[in-house]
């Protein structure tokens, strides 16, 4: 297509067919695809257009014909404006649907793959109030008054929030705390046009299976005022167990900086998944949906197919969860993590499980495997890799491939890059078997997926 067939402005009619990354609506015009924010699939409605590209363009809804029979009331009634969900307005079972679809897509498009088997997407029971860890951030408004909440979405203006229906409840008594402890001291919110002020973030966890709740401060300085009330207001919550400071001075999106100034109690908190306990420093990664998470990590247990005597390597493997989930079935786990403290938190967590099998790097994966391949010659029956968004380098594809395991774990947050790195490995020697959807962030377009290939000569 040279030209657009639509011009800036122009009104028509079209139903939503299907969903972009960010949940915003996709319907077509003669072919020509369109991006509406506030839609649903199975809505017609008369949309404008607000900027038109040459393959696609964008609009805005003007007025809503035959609302989708998925459409449903969000229970919160600020959700069309944060930034955290963008689903709450679409009925869960449908969510669901968008998002097994989604994976299936990318296998599909990206991957090239036509022929796998798909098992039914892992979804919630109750999605809601199941998030373990919220990052506040704290600005205030024209007028004056102080705001704690959350972005709008794709901007940095900040969503006054009393209470996050996706949060752990005990938020609610953090938050109100700390608005009346901001205005009695007179806490000066950060100002991120001017890079200046003191607080920048709320940061929140919880553990879910101990009910330990940490809260970690993101100041934009090294010291902060009235420490000890501070402390003696928040030690009221209940399961109050770590309160620290994260010194954050740079001029960043990024909300951690990497310092961490305890306050009170250890540094940490502590949390189950199944059987296993560990332990969560506030700069290392942990799920956020524990209950989906034990039921992600049951997957891919189960598509390693562990006996006893196998070799697994766990690359990104944050404080060790899934190596010490699989250690328990295997002769030998090696966890490789680029967070220095999270391979802290992983050596401590074999402990306190007493696992003595497992063994931990520090270090970028495709830097780490493929040394550790060239100089000690190092041997895999299983590979569990579970990158972040961006997926794994090719060195350490490539690494892979060169180790040859009988089986890889790919266990992903974006089935984009899922598709693009299975589709490398199983144009050499492997074979895509099986794939499940999980639903680890219900109300958000987010979905995380494990898949299983298999070494063909296998
Ligand atoms: N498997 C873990 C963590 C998954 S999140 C769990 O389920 O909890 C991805 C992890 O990869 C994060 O801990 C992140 O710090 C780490 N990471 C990011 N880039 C990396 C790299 N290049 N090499 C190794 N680890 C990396």
């Amino acid at each position: 297509m040279t030209d657009a067939i639509l011009r800036k402005n122009d009104q028509v009619e079209i139903t939503i067919e299907d969903m972009g990354s960010e949940g915003e609506g996709i319907g077509r015009y003669n072919g020509y695809a369109l991006f509406v924010k506030d839609t649903a699939i199975g809505d017609r409605a008369l949309v404008q257009i607000t900027k038109a590209g040459k393959s696609y363009g964008y609009a805005r809804l003007v007025k809503l014909i035959a609302p989708s029979p998925y459409r449903v009331t969000p229970r919160c009634p600020i959700a069309a404006k944060c930034g955290g969900c963008q689903l709450q307005h679409i009925d869960y079972a449908r969510q669901l649907e968008f998002k097994e679809n989604k994976v299936r897509s990318c296998l599909m498009r990206i991957g090239g793959f036509s022929d796998f088997y798909m098992e039914p997407i892992c979804g919630m029971e109750e999605p809601y109030y199941y998030r373990n860890k919220s990052q506040f951030p704290v600005g205030r408004a024209r007028d004056g008054r102080i705001l704690i909440g959350f972005y709008a979405g794709r901007t940095h203006s900040i969503i006054d929030t009393e209470h996050c229906y996706i949060g752990a409840e005990v938020n609610d008594k953090i938050i109100s705390f700390m608005r009346s402890f901001i205005e009695r001291y007179k806490i000066e919110p950060y100002n991120e046009n001017e890079h200046k002020g003191l607080l920048r973030h709320i940061v929140t966890r919880v553990g879910y299976s101990t009910g330990e709740v940490m809260v970690c401060l993101v100041i934009n300085a090294r010291q902060f005022p009235h420490k000890e009330e501070l402390i003696e207001g928040l030690l009221k919550i209940e399961g109050m167990k770590s309160i620290c400071l994260n010194v954050n001075m740079e001029k960043t999106n990024v909300i951690l900086g990497k310092e961490i100034i305890p306050l009170w109690g250890e540094p940490y908190i502590t949390d189950r998944i199944g059987s296993v306990s560990y332990r969560v420093s506030p700069l290392s990664f942990y799920q956020v949906n524990p209950v989906q998470t034990k039921k992600l990590y049951d997957i891919a247990l189960e598509y390693a197919d562990l006996h006893g005597d196998e070799t697994v390597w766990d690359l990104y493997c944050g404080i060790g969860t899934i190596s010490l989930y699989m250690a328990k079935k295997a002769r030998k786990v090696y966890g490789v993590e680029i967070v220095p403290e999270a391979i802290e938190d992983a050596r401590a967590n074999a402990k306190i499980n007493g696992i003595d099998n497992a063994e931990f790097f520090v270090g970028a994966a495709e830097e780490v495997l493929p040394r550790k391949y060239k100089e000690d010659n190092i041997y895999a029956d299983v590979i569990v890799v579970d990158p972040p968004r961006k997926g794994c380098e090719q060195s350490l594809l490539d690494t892979i491939l060169a180790m040859a395991p009988k089986r890889v774990v790919y266990v992903s947050c974006d089935p984009a890059t899922l598709a693009r790195d299975l589709k490398y490995l199983c144009e050499k020697d492997y074979e895509l078997v099986k794939v499940r959807a999980v639903d680890q962030f219900g109300h958000s377009v987010h979905v995380e997926s494990v898949a299983l290939i298999v070494r063909r000569s296998c």
